[in-house]
């Protein structure tokens, strides 16, 4: 059968308005009930990446959690919010960003998944072992609440994306480097989301964020929509074809369609609620795509490499040496001085330090002769 994907206009976060959008969302799925059994435990699942306000758009919005930990009381099942943020815990986080008070108030209890066990994946295509949060293997079922974003690395963040999330924050820099250049980390993104298959995705794209995302350099964009499936792979390809974006632009889509995993054909996808054409976004404002330099012929790498490689760029004027990015880079090639050095040579180009600069200070710079292609 073809996977069915929601889409719906939503202007404002404004609490019973997300909450009557989403729950128009769920009953075109067949209604919360078929997902959310009485007496179950329920992970939801935001993307908490750093704790800003809601207006940063760099977290899922309080509203969407709110409606979806309504909708889960509603039928019978308990509420856990949780996530593993790279830097500092979910609590933390879900108190900068607005949810915690949600939480509270509608009886929700928000975890940090910081507990990492190691899991057999016979069926992964990258991985045949994960590492993953117990406190997610835990709970009777998953709902994913990611927030609709640009990725420095993956192009966007969306529903595949979001599920790494439930890797323990710690341990994310030694799975980027495990997995190395990234169509590989776009196939262990699958592994991990099939691995945990959320019951139900609801995207947050009420406001969005373009630009350079997925962290404090992104730019809040107001889309007014909220997105849902049960289909993560069919539902990302769905928001791609949205933003105006190429299909293969966002890598786990390549790599689920390489694989044949999922349904990434957009005319084997049931769209319900609005159609496409109606809510396309324009001039969405896209990262620089990254990948390139790994697939050039070896007799040419050494020549054109950092030509046509892009990397990441710190603003000093924006940087206040707060060493995060030092901590946090996976290989260990940044170092601080009166600066913030990389040794580009073993750069993995994972943009895990743009993803966690508290300043926005990191961008991505295109080499010379990508940017001349580009033109
Ligand atoms: S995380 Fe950002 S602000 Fe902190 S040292 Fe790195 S570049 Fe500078
Ligand atoms: S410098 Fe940034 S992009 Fe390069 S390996 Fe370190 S964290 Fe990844």
């Amino acid at each position: 059968m073809n996977p069915k994907v929601v889409i719906k206009k939503c202007s404002e976060y404004i609490n019973d308005e997300v909450y009557k959008t989403v729950k128009d969302s769920v009953d075109l799925l067949g209604g919360m009930s078929a997902f959310v059994k009485n007496g179950e435990r329920m992970l939801l699942k935001p993307n908490f990446l750093v704790g800003k306000p809601p207006e940063a758009a760099i977290t899922t919005h309080p509203a969407v959690v709110g409606a979806i930990i309504r909708l889960v009381k509603e039928a019978g099942a308990t509420p856990i919010v949780g996530d593993s943020p790279g830097i500092g815990n979910a609590v933390k986080v879900a108190q900068k960003c607005g949810v915690m008070d949600v939480a509270k108030e509608l009886g929700a209890e928000v975890i940090d998944l910081a507990t990492s066990v190691y899991v057999e994946n016979p069926e992964g295509k990258m991985f045949k072992r994960l590492e993953i949060a117990k406190e997610a293997i835990d709970v009777d079922g998953i709902i994913n609440l990611p927030k609709l974003k640009t990725h420095g690395q993956m192009f966007l963040t969306l529903g595949v994306k979001n599920m790494f999330g439930c890797v323990v924050g710690a341990r994310k820099p030694q799975w980027h480097m495990a997995a190395g250049d990234s169509e590989a980390f776009a196939r262990m993104l699958i592994d991990t989301y099939l691995f945990l298959k959320p019951r139900l995705t609801i995207i947050d794209g009420i406001v969005g964020m373009e630009g350079n995302g997925p962290g404090s350099g992104g730019e809040p964009r107001k889309l007014g929509l909220i997105f849902a499936s049960t289909d993560c792979i069919a539902l990302d390809r769905v928001i791609t074809e949205v933003l105006g974006a190429k299909a293969h632009d966002l890598l786990t889509t390549k790599v689920a369609e390489e694989d044949g995993l999922g349904e990434t054909d957009i005319d084997n996808i049931n769209i319900l609620g609005e159609r496409i054409e109606d809510v396309k976004v324009s001039h969405f404002k896209f990262p620089p795509v990254v990948s390139i330099e790994f697939k050039l012929p070896f007799s040419l790498h050494s020549y054109l490499r950092k030509p046509l490689t892009s990397r990441p760029y710190i603003n000093k004027k924006e940087c206040t040496l707060c060493n995060i990015c030092v901590e946090i880079c996976p290989p260990g090639i940044m170092t601080k001085t009166d600066r913030i050095n990389i040794n580009y040579d073993d750069c993995i180009r994972c943009y895990c330090c743009l993803e966690m600069c508290p300043e926005g200070a990191i961008t991505i710079k295109n080499g010379w002769l990508k940017r001349l292609i580009a033109r």
